[in-house]
Parts: structure tokens; C-alpha cells; sequence
């Protein structure tokens, strides 16, 4: 079977394409480096010892998806390929529709055109908005309060609509709770340019002294320490979600919706204990106010990925502040 990868440079999508290889899939990548570096692929290529067709492209360019579709007989997509970033998707909306929407229709399209109908897609937690009540079921209401979380819903929806008009789609919506880790070879792991906005890759800079301590968003919510409580699950965990994913998606019809989560909230505080205690490495920091649109706490209900999926996160809090060390430290000595 041979999978069409957009986004595989990525965080998620690199360690994905890794388990792709290792179960014996063929792949064919695409990314255009906007939020990866051109050395994940030969790190995929080293830590798996097979090669894979790539190229170095835009999702948003139709004219190169048919290529690509015409050059390889595609079975199924897993679509990564967007924009992530909360804060910059406030400030530069139109970017984030544009780059997120554009290049998903196009894909539809030109799927469509080739009557490859199978497609796993990136959608996330923040779809949730405020919940309501914990743990996160995937029936529960949505709602989004960032224009990148409105592009989830809006490709959702889409989805939705697609299947309903074509019965003969398999689609598997899968929504990340909050991916940290690495690879254990330290080879490819997250690693932004710029001062991370997300939690781990924020630590895992005071860590190794690039920054010099940690602010933490508040301590007065509602939650066991005050500080928020997230569903933190290991990368390596998140990509064999996909490979079930995937399975489903190529054995069946059908538009479903998955949590890919582990099912347990850690705080931050707790996030900051373990990766000192598993590391043995000092992480100062500072309570400052909270972050404008977080919310108290959320995790995921996995039942239905469990029972509809057979996947289960089997990585502890440990192997994500052990891997996660050990990524950065590699890095900063390449
Ligand atoms: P990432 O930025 O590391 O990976 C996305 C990749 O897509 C990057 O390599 C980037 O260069 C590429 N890309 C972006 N736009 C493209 C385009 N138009 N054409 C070609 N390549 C393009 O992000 P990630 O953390 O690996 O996330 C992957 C997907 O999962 C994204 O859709 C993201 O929104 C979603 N997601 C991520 C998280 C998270 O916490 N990391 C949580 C929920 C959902
Ligand atoms: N957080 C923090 N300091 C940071 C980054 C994040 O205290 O520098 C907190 C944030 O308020 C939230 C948790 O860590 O409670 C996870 O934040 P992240 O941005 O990683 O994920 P998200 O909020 O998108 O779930």
C-alpha cells in the first residue's frame, strides 16, 4: 500500500512517516519546508534504512498534486500539511485560511479526480473550545475561538460534506490532544526556530540554557495545582494512532471522528516536575499571568479510538520528558 504523506517534514508527520516504513508501507512525501528543515527526510531515511519518493512542493499547488498523483499510485492521504500556530493565525488570518483550506480542497480535488477516496486528516482538541464537562468525548459540542482552530472545523465540516454527497470516501478524522517527545534516536523531534509557544519545546529549551527560565501561565485555575492541566501524549504514540488510522481507513467507507489522547491530564507544574526528576537538569520558573483563551484543563475519553480503532498510547510521562531531553540536547550538538 502506498500512502500520500503532505506535511511528512514535520513534527507529527516525520515520526509518522517512520512508522509508515517500519510497517511496510510505501510512502510518498510532500512538503515545502514553510515549518521543517530539509534534513528530516534523510533522518527518516537514516533511522528507517528505506528510501521513499519525496517532493518539495506546496499543498496549494493543484497543478503539482496531479503530478504527483499521476507519477505514483496513490491508496490512501494523511494529511498534515497547515498551519499551526495559534497566536499567528490571530494576527495573520487570511494566511492561515488560505494555506490550511486551499491546499485541503485541492487535495480533495485531485483525490477525486484519481478516485483515491481514503484520507486520515489532522484535525486537534482545540476543536472543543471550553468543554464543558471532562473527559472529551468526540460527539461532544464544538466551537473555536482562534482562526486556526476555525480552519479544523471548517475542513471537518467539509469532510463531512464530502461523504455525505459520496458514500464511497473512507475518512478518519483524528484530533490530537497535546503531542511532546521525540523519536529515541534523538534524530527528529520538535525543534521551532523562533521562541516556542508550546509548553515542552519551551522547556526543553530552559533546559539546555537557550532560554533562561519558564513562565507559567497562571496558577490559579481549576485544577489539582492551579496550573493547566493538559493530555500530553508521546509522539511515537500519536503516529502509531495513525498507522490504526490508517488501517480502518483503507478497510472501510465511512467519515469518523477520533480522540487521539491518552486519556490523563498532567499540569504544567507536574510536566516541569517530571522532566526535572527524569533528566536530573534545573527548570527555573516564574508564575506570571494566564494566557488569554486557555482554559482549565482537558484531556481526551479514548474509548472509541480504543474500541473503533485498537489503538492505545502505551508511553508514559517519562519516555516524553526522557526523549524530548535527549532530542534537544542532540540537536544543539549537530
Ligand atoms: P509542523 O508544522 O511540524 O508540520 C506541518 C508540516 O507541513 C511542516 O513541515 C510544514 O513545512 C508543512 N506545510 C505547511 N503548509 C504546507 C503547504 N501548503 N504545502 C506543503 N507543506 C506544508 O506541525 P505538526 O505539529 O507536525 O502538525 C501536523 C498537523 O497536525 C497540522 O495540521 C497541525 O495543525 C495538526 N495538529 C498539531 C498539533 C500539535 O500540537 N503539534 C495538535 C493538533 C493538531
Ligand atoms: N504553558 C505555560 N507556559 C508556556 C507555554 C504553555 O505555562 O510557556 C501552559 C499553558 O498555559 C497550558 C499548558 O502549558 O496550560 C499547555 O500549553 P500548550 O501551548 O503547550 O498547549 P495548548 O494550550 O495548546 O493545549
Amino acid at each position: 500500500m502506498r500512502i500520500f504523506v503532505t506535511g511528512g517534514a514535520g513534527y507529527i508527520g516525520s515520526h509518522t512517516c517512520v512508522e509508515l516504513l517500519n510497517n511496510n508501507y510505501e510512502i510518498v512525501v510532500i512538503d515545502n519546508f514553510s515549518n521543517s528543515k530539509r534534513d528530516v527526510i534523510d533522518k527518516i531515511k537514516e533511522i528507517t534504512k528505506k528510501d521513499f519518493v519525496f517532493y518539495e512542493g506546496d499543498v496549494t499547488d493543484k497543478a503539482l498534486l496531479s503530478k504527483i498523483f499521476k507519477e505514483n499510485k496513490i491508496d490512501a492521504v494523511i494529511h498534515f500539511a497547515g498551519f499551526k500556530a495559534v497566536g499567528e493565525s490571530v494576527s495573520k488570518p487570511l494566511m492561515y485560511y488560505h494555506n490550511n483550506l486551499e491546499s485541503t480542497i485541492n487535495l480533495l480535488e485531485v483525490m477525486n479526480e484519481f478516485d483515491v477516496k481514503k484520507i486520515a486528516f489532522s484535525s486537534s482538541a482545540t476543536v472543543y473550545g471550553k468543554p464543558d464537562s471532562l473527559p472529551i468525548k468526540e460527539d461532544f459540542k464544538l466551537s473555536t475561538t482562534n482562526p486556526y482552530g476555525t480552519t479544523k472545523l471548517m475542513i471537518e465540516m467539509i469532510l463531512n460534506d464530502l461523504y455525505k454527497s459520496d458514500n464511497e470516501w473512507s475518512i478518519a478524522i483524528l484530533r490530537y490532544f497535546n503531542p511532546i517527545g521525540a523519536h529515541e534516536s534523538g534524530l527528529i523531534g520538535e525543534n521551532p526556530n523562533d521562541i516556542p509557544n508550546n509548553l515542552m519545546p519551551y522547556i526543553m529549551k530552559v533546559a539546555v540554557g537557550e532560554l533562561d527560565h519558564l513562565n507559567i501561565f497562571g496558577n490559579d485555575y481549576d485544577t489539582h495545582d492551579g496550573t493547566g492541566v493538559r493530555d500530553y501524549i508521546h509522539v511515537v504514540d500519536l503516529a502509531k494512532g495513525h498507522i490504526k488510522a490508517i488501517e480502518k481507513v483503507l478497510k472501510s467507507t465511512g467519515c469518523d471522528t477520533y480522540n487521539l489522547g491518552t486519556g490523563t491530564g498532567y499540569s504544567v507544574l507536574d510536566i516541569v516536575k517530571a522532566f526535572e526528576s527524569v533528566n536530573n537538569v534545573k527548570i527555573p520558573y516564574e508564575i506570571v499571568g494566564r494566557r488569554p483563551g486557555d482554559i482549565d484543563a482537558c484531556y481526551a475519553d479514548p474509548t472509541k479510538s480504543l474500541k473503533l480503532l485498537g489503538f492505545k498510547a502505551t508511553k508514559n510521562l517519562e519516555d516524553m520528558c526522557k526523549d524530548s531531553y535527549n532530542f534537544v540536547r542532540r540537536s544543539k550538538h549537530e
